[in-house]
């Protein structure tokens, strides 16, 4: 069974003896509701590290006020036989009130990033992800913390939140983990009907489409979409956006032809009973031996 705490100032004492054994510590935030995803980043740190641990915690200040928050699938003893399966060392799953108490007076906030893709349709979505991911990385020392690619921008807005504050913690992504037919996992898809959930893989087979392209050679940022977009035409799915974006930066928004670090990345609500379920993923339009094999990869599950 892994340590499990709830209290800041017990979790800060074990941190403090992992410290003193010189352990390295491995990160693995969290809002629950694991699954095969969150799986890989938890074996990855226990692969390079010699404590994980993993956060629980659905952080309330990253939800607009007509979002999930409320409704976030909590599933607490599935999560800890998932870890203890893995063998993370402990599990770190505070209160609202234990992260936040009364006087909590501060946010951080990166600017520029934050405001494109995501960020432009969930207005203080970001500065509540920096908030308790800076809280949390303090809390945890780690010398290693474990992103997944499904949240690209989020991923791009940490890092650049840790070089902009010299955090010593290294930020690693770690690919994103896909069901056989390429959707990808998320702790969302279970709000999906069986007719929802066949509609979603048309978001997989849009990129895919992309992708396919690519690979063989195309570059120009119309025909791209044309093929992308067309995977959502036959479902008749309007993408909230579908863009070709630079990695380093992604402000920059390709328009006509794409250039080096591009990734495409597509937010989708799909309707499904009396709700929406917003979907969003990613991927990198590189040439590389490992990247071109996990385009192949979601290409084959895409149009299997
Ligand atoms: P969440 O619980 O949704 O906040 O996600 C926690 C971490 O797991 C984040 O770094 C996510 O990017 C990552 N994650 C979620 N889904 C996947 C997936 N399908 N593949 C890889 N990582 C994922």
């Amino acid at each position: 069974m892994p340590l499990v705490f709830t209290r800041r100032h017990e979790f800060l004492k074990y941190i403090k003896e992992q410290k003193e054994k010189r352990n390295s510590i491995g990160f693995v935030p969290t809002m629950g509701a694991l699954h095969a995803g969150h799986a890989q980043l938890i074996k990855q740190s226990k692969n390079e590290n010699n404590c994980t641990v993993v956060s629980i915690f659905v952080n309330p200040k990253q939800f607009g006020p007509t979002e999930d928050f409320a409704k976030y699938p909590r599933t607490f003893q599935n999560d800890i036989d998932l870890i203890e399966s893995i063998g993370a060392e402990a599990v770190f799953c505070p209160t609202v009130e234990e992260m936040y108490p009364n006087n909590f007076n501060t946010q951080v906030s990166v600017s520029g990033i934050t405001e494109v893709l995501c960020g432009a349709y969930r207005p203080g979505h970001f500065n509540g992800v920096t908030t308790v991911v800076l809280l949390l990385m303090n809390l945890v020392q780690a010398d290693r913390m474990y992103l997944g690619q499904k949240d690209f921008q989020q991923v791009q807005v940490v890092k650049k939140m840790v070089l902009d504050l010299v955090h010593t913690t290294n930020i690693i992504m770690v690919p994103t983990v896909r069901e056989e037919d390429g959707l990808a996992l998320s702790s969302r898809n279970r709000y999906l009907s069986p007719e929802a959930r066949q509609i979603a893989t048309a978001v997989p087979k849009s990129l895919a489409a992309a992708a396919k392209l690519f690979l063989q050679g195309e570059t120009n940022v119309t025909k791209l979409l044309k093929a992308s977009r067309q995977e959502l035409n036959k479902f008749q799915l309007e993408p909230q956006y579908l863009e070709f974006r630079k990695i380093s930066d992604l402000t920059i928004k390709f328009e006509n032809t794409i250039q080096e670090e591009t990734v495409l990345a597509i937010a989708q609500f799909i309707d499904s009973n009396d709700s929406k379920v917003r979907l969003i993923d990613n991927v990198i339009l590189d040439n590389n031996s490992t990247n071109k094999q996990s385009l192949e990869d979601l290409i084959s599950r895409a149009f299997r």
